[in-house]
């Protein structure tokens, strides 16, 4: 059985889906890793590294994944139509191997044209961001590890724009205030942002339509704020996730929002709704409404924004606050990401190979796989998009 490791050519991208720790893991279970030359580089491992744990390093696609039975990538792999546009040089999907099975980050709501190039390749899809959120999926939970770095680094954004001190500070040459930093959307990035601005000693609250969130915030020593609603008793899927608002919920919490925001210096956006555009949380007005030189973080930028002004990619200054749209903020820790990334592959790999005889199989029966799969032997089996 071969696992190959893609270098990954989508812009700004700097992760690598295995380092040299998994990499001996994975030929301590009975794999080849064959890695593409380079893969590493952005996350500081070097060909030699890999080469150090075992792995063999390949220059040419053909020979990386033309017998590769495993294909570990951080981003969706690129298609013919996207060369054509110019997103990339190379179609990746054209040297799969037919039966392939690939993990990556897919996005398959904002993709789902790929899902048909997946099938038609008889490539097995898997989405990592599918994997569902129970007990036994923790280590495999790419989400959660991946957001956990993008809170912490939303706040890092966020202090290098801003041209004041975060914690207060009583000098002999006066006082300096604490910074205010609210937080919207307390899951799993929303609450490292919490954790971390706490850390540096900022004035914390958040808000969130889910009441779980409510307790996790204060005993990060967050002050929660939160429409009063009976809709909040069901603001939550089963998966945990949020559902969009009514209207009318919708109109109060901006109200509130608006009230908060004005007196803060800081807000860290982290607000998502799962295959939905992002709810906006900060509109126009209410950006007018902040003090000149407060920042906006907006971890929500590729699903549209949680704040209206938000420019994907950008930062922008409107009226004295500076919007940033950051993307992919992960990569911009990407020695840590990867790591963590390679570590939830490897945690989802190894239960599906035999202790004893090292042979490969996933177990289409494990309700993570089936989750987790958008296509496999030429068909699309993901529930949600097959017709
Ligand atoms: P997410 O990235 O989908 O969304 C971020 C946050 O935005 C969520 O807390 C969500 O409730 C909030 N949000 C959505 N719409 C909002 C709105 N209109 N206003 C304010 N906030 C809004 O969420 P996530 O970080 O992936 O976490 C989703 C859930 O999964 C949480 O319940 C989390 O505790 C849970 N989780 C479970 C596990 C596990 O058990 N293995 C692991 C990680 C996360």
């Amino acid at each position: 059985m071969k696992i190959a490791v893609m270098k990954e050519r989508r812009e700004h991208e700097r992760r690598v889906a295995a380092t040299p720790e998994t990499v001996k893991k994975f030929i301590g279970l009975g794999f080849r890793v064959a890695v593409e030359m380079g893969a590493g580089e952005a996350s500081r491992i070097s060909d030699a590294d890999y080469i150090a744990a075992g792995a063999t390093i390949e220059t040419d696609l053909a020979v990386l994944l033309g017998d590769a039975n495993i294909v570990l990538k951080v981003q969706r792999p690129l298609l013919a139509s996207e060369v054509l546009a110019g997103e990339g040089k190379v179609d990746e999907l054209a040297y799969f191997k037919r039966g392939a099975i690939l993990l990556a980050i897919l996005s398959p709501y904002a993709n789902t044209a790929a899902i048909y190039a997946y099938a038609a390749a008889d490539v097995t899809a898997i989405s990592l961001e599918f994997v569902p959120r129970i007990t036994r999926a923790q280590s495999m939970d790419v989400l959660s590890s991946q957001s956990n770095l993008a809170g912490y680094r939303a706040v890092i954004e966020a202090i290098h724009v801003f041209d004041r001190a975060m914690p207060m500070m009583m000098t002999a040459a006066g006082t300096i205030a604490p910074a205010r930093v609210m937080v919207l959307g307390a899951g799993v990035a929303g609450l490292q942002a919490i954790a971390t601005a706490k850390r540096l000693g900022a004035v914390v609250s958040a808000t969130d339509v889910r009441a779980a969130s409510k307790e996790q915030v204060e005993s990060l020593g967050g002050k929660f704020v939160m429409v009063e609603s009976e809709e909040v008793a069901n603001a939550e899927t089963s998966g945990g996730y949020a559902k969009e608002m009514s209207d009318d919920y919708k109109r109060r919490q901006a109200e509130l929002v608006a009230e908060t925001l004005k007196k803060q210096d800081i807000a860290i956006c982290t607000a998502l709704i799962p295959g939905r555009r992002a709810p906006v949380l900060i509109n126009d007005e209410m950006v007018y409404s902040m003090r000149p030189g407060s920042v906006i973080v907006d971890l929500a930028a590729e699903q549209g924004g949680n704040c209206s002004l938000t420019k994907p990619g950008e930062v922008v200054e409107v009226n004295g606050v500076s919007i940033i749209g950051v993307l992919n903020i992960p990569s911009r820790l990407s020695t840590d990401a990867s790591a963590l990334y390679a570590k939830n592959l490897l945690n989802y790999l190894m239960p599906h190979v035999h202790p004893e005889t090292h042979a490969f199989k996933l177990n289409w029966h494990d309700e993570i796989v089936l989750a987790s799969s958008l296509t496999h032997a030429g068909e699309i089996i993901h529930p949600t998009f097959k017709h």
